[in-house]
């Protein structure tokens, strides 16, 4: 199973900054044997699908879906649209969405189904807040978002589903979490795709771990057990940067 890096802009970058950072980090030297995607804003994605051309390095993604097919949801977009950039990974649940717009489990649950449905793989963000974490009550929360985001999944679809643990207090703080509590948590995660699911499907999922990530501690994580790969903010937005950080965590 390859790692998988998933750069993630946020609301960085329209059309013009997107179609320049897809060129330069295409001249980038990327390393095989790992999965790369950029997630970008959904009013970047034809330009980057056009700077990206035939190229599949790096993949597609998005970062937000609606769950219908179509009809009245001003504003909103289908996991079909996605399709049609050729779209391979969606984001749902980001702990940014779920602070700022209200995002409920039932709708991370529900935009997950829709993308297997599409074919298009959902990375399903979970994580806990800084007072969850003092607390001790990070492996309770992650039990019940992983729990009710897998609810409407179809564990025999052929489209798999990644999951990315985000403490919400590491994103954008500079400060990481250790990397063995992430891979306590990333068991506890597994552990309830097992339950839920089996083992089989449990030991395929890709979980990711995100949470200021950069070149200087991504060899930590990804040679952690349990860990396999990042969801990178900040340290994406520079495309040097970020093709730096994919040669540090797969070194050729
Ligand atoms: C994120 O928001 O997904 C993230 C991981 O951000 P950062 O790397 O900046 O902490």
């Amino acid at each position: 199973m390859n790692a998988l890096l998933i750069a993630n802009w946020k609301m960085h970058y329209g059309p013009i900054k997107a179609g320049g950072w897809v060129r330069a980090f295409r001249r980038e030297r990327l390393p095989k044997d790992v999965d790369i995607a950029v997630a970008v804003p959904h009013v970047s994605l034809a330009a980057a699908r056009a700077s990206l051309g035939r190229a599949s390095i790096p993949s597609l993604a998005a970062q937000d879906v609606f769950w219908d097919k179509d009809g009245s949801f001003t504003g909103e977009v289908s996991a079909s649209m996605l399709d049609e950039f050729g779209v391979q990974y969606c984001l749902v649940g980001h702990s940014e969405r779920r602070t700022y717009l209200n995002e409920t489990s039932e709708m991370v649950a529900k935009k997950a189904a829709a993308l297997q449905e599409a074919g298009i793989v959902p990375v399903i963000c979970v994580g806990e807040t800084a007072a969850e974490y003092k607390k001790k009550e990070t492996n309770k929360i992650l039990r019940q978002q992983t729990t009710a985001a897998i609810a409407k999944l179809n564990p025999d679809s052929k489209t798999a589903f990644v999951f990315a643990y985000e403490p919400i207090w590491a994103i954008g703080s500079g400060k990481p979490c250790p990397s063995q509590r992430a891979r306590e948590a990333h068991e506890v995660i597994r552990g309830v795709i097992a339950k839920k699911m089996g083992e089989t499907v449990a030991a395929k999922v890709r979980i990711l771990y995100g949470g200021s990530v950069d070149s200087n501690n991504i060899t930590e994580y990804i040679t952690t057990t349990g860990i396999d790969g990042a969801l990178v903010g900040g340290a994406s937005l520079d495309p040097r940067v970020f093709g730096l950080l994919c040669r540090t965590a797969v070194p050729s």
